[in-house]
C-alpha cells in the first residue's frame, strides 16, 4: 500500500512517515500542495494523508484538485490531518472531497485504525469494480447472443430487422441507394429428406459461413432471415454493386461442392433476388423487402442457382 503524506512541517512529516512505515506501507512525501499534485499523478498512491495549512495552497484546494485528477471511476481516500479542529473545518474538509479528518497531533494507534478502515473500503470497492466489469462482459455477451442465430452464429432476424430499419432511415435522409439481397437454398427440403436434419444443419452453417466470407465492407451484413433463407443488407450500394456481390455469393456456395442428389446441379446451390433503391421520403422498407422477394421468386422460377434483380416491379 502506497501512502502519500502531504505535510510541510518537517518533524510531523518524519513522525507520520515512521508510523506509515511501521504499518508496513510505503510512504511518499510531499511538502507543498503543488508537489502533492505532481506526486499524486506520478505515483498513484492508495491513500493520501493531507495537511491543511501548506505554504503554497490550502489542503482543501489540494483535495479538490486531487479529486479532479482521479481516473474515471477511480477513488483515492483522502484523510485530512490538521491542527484546525473546529466543526466548520471538519465540515469543509469533507465538503472538499476528504473522507476523514484527524486532529493533530495524531496518535499512531488512531492513524493505524483509520488507515485499516480505509483499506477495507478500498478492498470492497475493488471487488465491486471487478464485479461490475464481469457484469459488463456478461452483458455484452448476452447482447451478442441475443443478436446472433443459434445455428449459424451469424446475425439473426431480430438484428436484421433493426439493422435494415436503421439503414433505411439513413438512406431516406440522404440520397444514397440501399440494396437488399434475399438468398434461399435450393431444394433444401429434399436435402433434409435425403441426408437427414443434422446434415441439413451442417449445410446451413457452411452456406452462412460462405456468404459471410464473401462480404468485404463492414457495413454489409448477412443475417439468417428464416429457415434456409439469408438476407444481405448493403447500405450505400446500387444495383450494379449488389449484382456483383450476389454473383460472388452464388458462386461461393456453388463452389462449396456440397453434394445434393436431389438437385439438377448435383450440389447445394443458392437462388438470389436483389433490389436496390434510393428511398423517397415516404417509402417503406417493406417495399424493398418485397421487391427482393419477388426477384428471388423469379430466380427460383427461372431454374434456381441464379441471381435475379427486381425489374419493372421496383423503380430505381
Ligand atoms: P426451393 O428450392 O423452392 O427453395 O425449395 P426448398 O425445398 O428449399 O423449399 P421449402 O421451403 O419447401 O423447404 C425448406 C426446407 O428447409 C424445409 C425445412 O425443413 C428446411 N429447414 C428450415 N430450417 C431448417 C433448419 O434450421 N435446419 C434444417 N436442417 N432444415 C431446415
Ligand atoms: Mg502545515
Ligand atoms: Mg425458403
Ligand atoms: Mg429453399
Amino acid at each position: 500500500m502506497k501512502i502519500l503524506i502531504v505535510e510541510d512541517t518537517r518533524t510531523n512529516l518524519l513522525i507520520i512517515t515512521q508510523y506509515v512505515q511501521r504499518f508496513g506501507s510505503v510512504a511518499i512525501q510531499a511538502e507543498t500542495g503543488a508537489r502533492a499534485i505532481e506526486v499524486f499523478q506520478s505515483e498513484r498512491p492508495d491513500i493520501v494523508l493531507l495537511d491543511i495549512i501548506l505554504p503554497d495552497m490550502d489542503g482543501f484546494t489540494v483535495a479538490q484538485r486531487l479529486r479532479g485528477l482521479e481516473e474515471n471511476g477511480g477513488w483515492t481516500p483522502i484523510i485530512f490531518l490538521s491542527s484546525l479542529n473546529k466543526d466548520e473545518d471538519i465540515e469543509r474538509g469533507i465538503a472538499a472531497g476528504g473522507d476523514d479528518y484527524l486532529a493533530k497531533p495524531v496518535s499512531e494507534v488512531v492513524l493505524g485504525a483509520k488507515i485499516r478502515a480505509m483499506q477495507r473500503i478500498i478492498q470492497m470497492r475493488t471487488s465491486l469494480v471487478v464485479l461490475a466489469r464481469k457484469l459488463d462482459v456478461a452483458n455484452r455477451e448476452l447482447k451478442r447472443l441475443s443478436a446472433s442465430d443459434g445455428l449459424t452464429g451469424i446475425p439473426n432476424r431480430r438484428l436484421f430487422d433493426e439493422y435494415i430499419s436503421r439503414e433505411w432511415r439513413r438512406a431516406r435522409r440522404g440520397t444514397n441507394s440501399i440494396a437488399l439481397m434475399m438468398c434461399d437454398v435450393d431444394h433444401f427440403k429434399p436435402y433434409n429428406d435425403t441426408y437427414g436434419h443434422q446434415a441439413g444443419d451442417d449445410c446451413l452453417r457452411r452456406v452462412a459461413h460462405a456468404i459471410q466470407q464473401t462480404m468485404e465492407r463492414a457495413a454489409d451484413i448477412v443475417a439468417r432471415y428464416g429457415g434456409e433463407e439469408f438476407a444481405v443488407v448493403l447500405p450505400e450500394t446500387q444495383i450494379g454493386g449488389a449484382l456483383f456481390l450476389a454473383e460472388k455469393i452464388r458462386h461461393a456456395v456453388h463452389e462449396l461442392h456440397i453434394p445434393h442428389s436431389g438437385s439438377a446441379q448435383g450440389r447445394v446451390t443458392l437462388s438470389i433476388g436483389i433490389a436496390a433503391t434510393i428511398p423517397g421520403p415516404d417509402a417503406a422498407q417493406e417495399e424493398l423487402i418485397e421487391a427482393a422477394d419477388r426477384a428471388l421468386y423469379q430466380a427460383k422460377h427461372a431454374g434456381r442457382d441464379r441471381v435475379c434483380r427486381a425489374e419493372a416491379t421496383f423503380s430505381l
